[in-house]
């Protein structure tokens, strides 16, 4: 199992793809990541399912 997965997620403001690195060693967390094109804040969630990550994305609401 790799504990750094690399995984793409599209931005759920500008709808860039944007690679995010997770720990695997954390298991199913949240997280907050600011996008790298326009520096917004995402929710991530990730969850393991059979050893591969489950990643989706949404915006943070006001
Ligand atoms: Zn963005």
């Amino acid at each position: 199992m790799d504990l750094q997965p690399e995984v793409s997620v599209q931005c759920p403001y500008c709808w860039e793809t944007i690679d995010l690195l997770l720990d695997a060693s954390a298991g199913t967390q949240e997280y907050i990541e600011d996008c790298s094109v326009c520096c917004r804040p995402i929710i991530v969630h990730v969850s393991f399912l059979y050893d591969e990550p489950e990643v989706w994305v949404e915006p943070e609401m006001d």
